[in-house]
């Protein structure tokens, strides 16, 4: 009963009367007051426990209070809180260079199998620009790229999204932007990437899927004009909009499209970077390099905001002579970078991308495969490392979702009781659509792998409710 009192008190302090949430109705949310967390795990003022299988907006990449992220915010902290972007700053070099290292086609890039171990030796050269998140990541990007061809237009895909800014709302290929087109950027055209289940090209496999998409891109390009077109830029691995791995030879296909015409490939890399399919950036697994780079969330798990554009030293050369008109006053924040450093030897201390890479094939896999064999509302499950995507569906055979897309309201309804079993088994998964990702914080250890699997087997029995069986 004191609790609940307690719970009651919290929920109507100050958040309730004076903060303005994100993407809601301001009167119709009810936001869990966090209290804690640690690892893999946060809890409310409730005391009530989750297992972050939604890593909060997959950032949480070293879970909550990972001691040694707190150490170097703190040291940092100690040593110089802030610091202008005008002047040079040793955290945010160390971070710059490490990422360089790592960036595709650098030597750090290794240790990656197949076609990417090709690319490792090139060790290409990049430098960073830092931003304060992903939005203004993909803002700068495009900005780069319309800078370094003369070209306005960019091309991106549906189902996609890139963040909320201007130029990085109207690239986003999902309802999100609808509502924003009261401003749009005039210069941005949409494309179908490759999506084998629900194919909008008659493909009966990944393979024929990736071609086929491949051939649409080209045609879009073609209709549109080669000449007129800055940049084509995609997510790697499509996240929020479903865990889309591209079929083998899609993106290579992608980067010869590009080099044909001297378009600009740019790889949103803000949700699948710094591990979360086991690699330091997704696109490492098919050994293509991109021009040009967007990173965030990942590269030092939210402790601070951070993003950033990876440039391609061909790129970064325009800007040689040329002014960049661009800039941030916390662009590379040294808090920020701190912890960024830190994460990115912690990474390598506790080999965090082999731990995804063997956790993700031996354990999430075949535990989500058995769970699709189990139950019928599961369409399809796909997914790398830690990084899946669980679709439901009302029947099989037709693959009818389980709620419309972009459902709200009652027709939303089966998913809510969907997700409400989940997170009663103290669960916290990443909603979307008809979807259940599953997103856990990379150092997630296999036992509360096999305890957050489970709840969510669980609690699919109620999707099976409505499977009609
Ligand atoms: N790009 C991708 C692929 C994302 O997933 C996101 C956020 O979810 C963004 C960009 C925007 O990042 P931010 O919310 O940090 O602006």
């Amino acid at each position: 009963e004191a609790r609940r009192r307690a719970a009651e008190r919290s929920r109507t302090r100050a958040d309730d009367r004076y903060v303005f949430h994100s993407w809601s109705a301001q009167g119709a949310i009810d936001p869990l007051p966090v209290a804690g967390g640690e690892g893999a795990w946060f809890w409310d003022e409730d005391g009530n426990r989750y297992l972050d299988f939604a890593s909060q907006l997959v950032n949480l990449n070293l879970g909550h209070q990972h001691p040694r992220l707190v150490a170097a915010l703190q040291a940092q902290a100690g040593r110089l809180a802030t610091v202008g972007p005008t002047f040079a700053s040793d955290v945010r070099g160390e971070l710059a260079r490490l990422i360089a290292e790592r960036a595709p086609g650098s030597r750090g890039a290794a240790g990656t199998d197949g076609a990417a171990g090709a690319a490792a030796g090139d060790d290409r050269r990049w430098r960073v620009f830092f931003t304060n998140g992903g939005a203004d990541a993909v803002e700068n990007a495009v900005r780069l790229a319309r800078l370094h061809t003369g070209r306005a237009k960019v091309l991106s895909a549906y189902r996609s999204y890139h963040g909320n800014t201007t130029t990085a709302i109207s690239l986003t290929g999902d309802p999100r932007r609808w509502p924003n087109e009261v401003s749009p950027d005039p210069h941005v055209r949409h494309f179908l990437g490759p999506y084998a289940y629900r194919s909008a090209f008659g493909a009966r496999d990944d393979a024929e899927e990736g071609e086929r998409a491949l051939a649409h891109l080209r045609e879009v390009v073609q209709l549109e004009g080669p000449g007129t077109v800055a940049a084509i830029l995609l997510e790697t691995i499509v996240g929020t909009n479903g865990v889309l791995i591209p079929p083998d030879g899609y993106l290579e296909g992608v980067r010869e499209l590009c080099d044909e015409h001297g378009i600009l490939l740019v790889t949103d890399e803000v949700m699948v970077g710094f591990g979360r399919v086991g690699e330091w950036f997704a696109v490492d697994r098919w050994g293509v390099v991109p021009d040009l780079v967007t990173f965030a969330k990942g590269v030092n798990s939210g402790y601070v905001p951070l993003g950033g554009v990876i440039i391609g030293e061909h790129v970064a050369r325009t800007f040689d002579d040329r002014v960049f008109p661009g800039g941030l006053t916390y662009s590379g924040h040294p808090l920020a970078c701190a912890v960024g450093v830190e994460s990115v030897r912690t990474f390598e201390d506790e080999r965090i991308l082999d731990r995804v890479r063997t956790l993700g094939a031996d354990v999430v896999g075949p535990r989500l495969r058995e769970i699709a064999d189990r139950h019928p509302s599961v369409g399809e499950v796909r997914g790398l490392g830690f990084f899946w995507a669980v679709e439901l569906v009302r029947d099989r055979a037709t693959r009818e979702p389980l709620v419309p897309f972009n459902a709200s309201g009652a027709a939303a309804a089966p998913m809510g009781a969907v997700v409400a079993a989940v997170k009663e088994r103290g669960v916290w998964p990443f909603v979307h659509f008809n979807r259940l990702h599953v997103a856990p914080p990379l150092v997630t250890s296999a036992e509360d792998l096999e305890h957050g699997l489970a709840a969510i087997d669980e609690a699919l029995d109620v999707a099976d409710g409505y499977a009609g069986v």
